[in-house]
């Protein structure tokens, strides 16, 4: 029951990134603006207001890394920034009128499932409320992930996480250790390189690069693009084109990928001659089973004079040297972990409680399973935007943030259409078939074929973050909420005694 004085929202949104954002914008254009967006922090923009580590871009192309619904004819480059994917969330926030609905400073603490009153009670950094449903947008991108190295309690130098960057800090004449070759590091890489004294890379797998078709937007084109909204239509339609025209490869016929290595190979043998280093830094996996990075400056960058290439993870560190698994010490001033986020392991997971009284990671134990992408059994109207299988390898998150969002625009509707107190629950059995098909489909990728380890694998070695179609495919699996994957819960009727009971309780 909601306590006297305690807001409640039909709606709660948990996060402002894209997914949080989005869902706001789709709640008020479904009319319904009886919502509230929960942000831990004080602004929006979610994983692009976080990294802001030099050189932070985004490898999918802008007119298609946008909203449908917020298109932006100037863009500057191809492939935007940091800066401007931020400014452009903040934007979007203004004109859709999001602001007044964000509660700032709102880290969401837990969530229960209250099975009488069948609304989610929410407490927050900010105080608490109820909601009839949750939107869970938190994002796989947003709990920076440290590996357990031995003896880093003591480095005496700095260290922090490529999402948590410290701008204070110099770089100047400095040496640094970055830990990862992911796709935060490969950007970092060549944006420090020029400024530190020494910089080694401690690499425990060599990633695939390939070079990045990257250019500035010219006057003439954004010019078109903002008379003729057609022209930025066609554009974005031929860059989701292309990607899903790649989808088959990832997905059913791995060895199709054997050309685009042959290219990755070509690219990094045109900036690195010494054969030695040229083995270093060849994958001994499959194109495509770890994310495929896109640099023109990264292998530039590993040959300068002030750059060593450890090709060995991070083992541990003794005072200031830190020491890799193959034995090799390195003296540091400062460590720079590129080492990626808490994926498989959501850390919002274990702050929400259903309906059996088990937290989300609790159930999600033996790995994370959600109808649809979106519904796990057990958490009535709790939908989780970027939920198990809805990661993508080749295009564009945002395509799937709104296929979910029209899903979650038409959980809404059936629940006003079902009318009362009336919560939605996934029937175990549906999302066992959901997550069936998808696995016996996964059996076939690149990301399970290609002999690599990577996060889109849990503890389990199971697939559990990609999404093994195209993102049509997605479009179409979450047009519409089917009843029949759902148990319809409804809240006892009160009685005349009990409601007005209720209704002083409110007064
Ligand atoms: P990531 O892809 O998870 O990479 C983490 C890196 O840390 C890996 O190279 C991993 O090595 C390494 N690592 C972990 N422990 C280590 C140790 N003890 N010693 C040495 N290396 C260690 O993380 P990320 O680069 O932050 O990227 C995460 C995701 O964010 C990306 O996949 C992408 O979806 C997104 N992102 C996108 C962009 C973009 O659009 N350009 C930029 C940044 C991030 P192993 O490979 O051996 O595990």
């Amino acid at each position: 029951m909601a306590e006297r004085g305690r807001q409640h929202v039909r709606v709660a949104v948990i996060g402002s990134g894209f997914g949080g954002l989005g869902a706001a914008v789709r709640l008020r254009r479904a009319g319904i603006t009886d919502f509230t967006v929960l942000e831990r922090a004080d602004a929006v923009g979610g994983t692009w207001r976080d990294n802001t580590y030099p050189g932070c871009a985004c490898d999918v192309p802008s007119h298609l890394y946008s909203f449908s619904f917020a298109p932006d004819p100037g863009w500057p480059r191809a492939f935007s920034g940091q800066p401007d994917i931020r400014a452009y969330l903040e934007r979007v926030t203004d004109t859709f009128g999001i602001r007044p609905h964000i509660r700032f400073n709102s880290e969401v603490l837990s969530v229960h499932w209250d099975t009488e009153a069948l609304h989610w009670e929410i407490v927050t950094a900010s105080g608490a409320l109820t909601a009839e449903v949750v939107v869970s947008a938190t994002g796989p991108l947003s709990e920076p992930k440290l590996p357990a190295v031995p003896g880093l309690d003591a480095f005496p130098g700095k260290v922090f996480h490529s999402a948590r960057w410290d701008h204070d800090y110099d770089l100047r004449g400095k040496r640094v250790a970055m830990i990862g070759t992911g796709a935060s590091a490969i950007q970092i890489v060549p944006s420090i390189q020029p400024t530190v004294d020494r910089l080694t890379l401690f690499q425990r797998t060599a990633p695939w690069v390939l070079p990045r078709m990257d250019r500035k937007i010219t006057a003439a084109e954004r010019w078109l693009h903002s008379r003729l909204p057609a022209t930025r239509a066609l554009r974005r339609g031929l860059l989701w084109g292309i990607r899903e025209l790649q989808v088959s490869a990832f997905t059913k016929r791995p060895t199709e990928l054997g050309f685009v290595q042959a290219l990755a190979k070509s690219h990094m043998k045109k900036a690195v001659k010494d054969p030695g280093m040229q083995a270093k830094l060849t994958p001994d996996y499959r194109i495509g089973c770890k994310r495929i990075l896109l640099s023109n400056d990264y292998y530039p960058a590993l040959v300068k004079p002030n750059v060593d290439l450890v090709a060995s993870g991070l083992k541990e560190v003794r005072g200031t040297t830190l020491v890799a698994a193959d034995g090799t010490e390195t003296d540091a001033d400062a460590i720079v972990f590129g080492t990626g986020f808490h994926v498989t392991d959501m850390p919002i997971a274990h702050r929400v409680t259903g309906a059996n009284g088990t937290t989300l990671a609790e159930e999600w134990k033996g790995g994370m399973e959600a109808l649809r992408g979106t519904s796990a059994a057990g958490f009535p109207n709790f939908l989780t935007i970027i939920g198990p299988n809805t990661g993508l390898g080749n295009s564009s998150m945002i395509l799937i943030i709104e296929s979910q969002l029209n899903y979650m625009v038409d959980f809404l509707r059936q629940l006003d259409v079902l009318g009362g107190r009336v919560a939605l629950d996934a029937r175990p059995s549906a999302v066992a078939a959901w997550n069936r098909k998808i696995q016996e489909r996964m059996e076939r990728t690149v990301w399970n074929t290609g002999g690599c380890d990577s996060w889109y694998l849990d503890a389990n070695g199971r697939n559990t973050t990609v999404w093994p179609g195209t993102t049509g495919e997605f479009r179409r699996v979450t047009r519409r909420v089917d009843l029949a994957e759902y148990a319809v819960l409804r809240a006892p009727a009160r009685s005349a005694v009990d409601a007005a009971a209720a209704q002083e309780r409110v007064a």
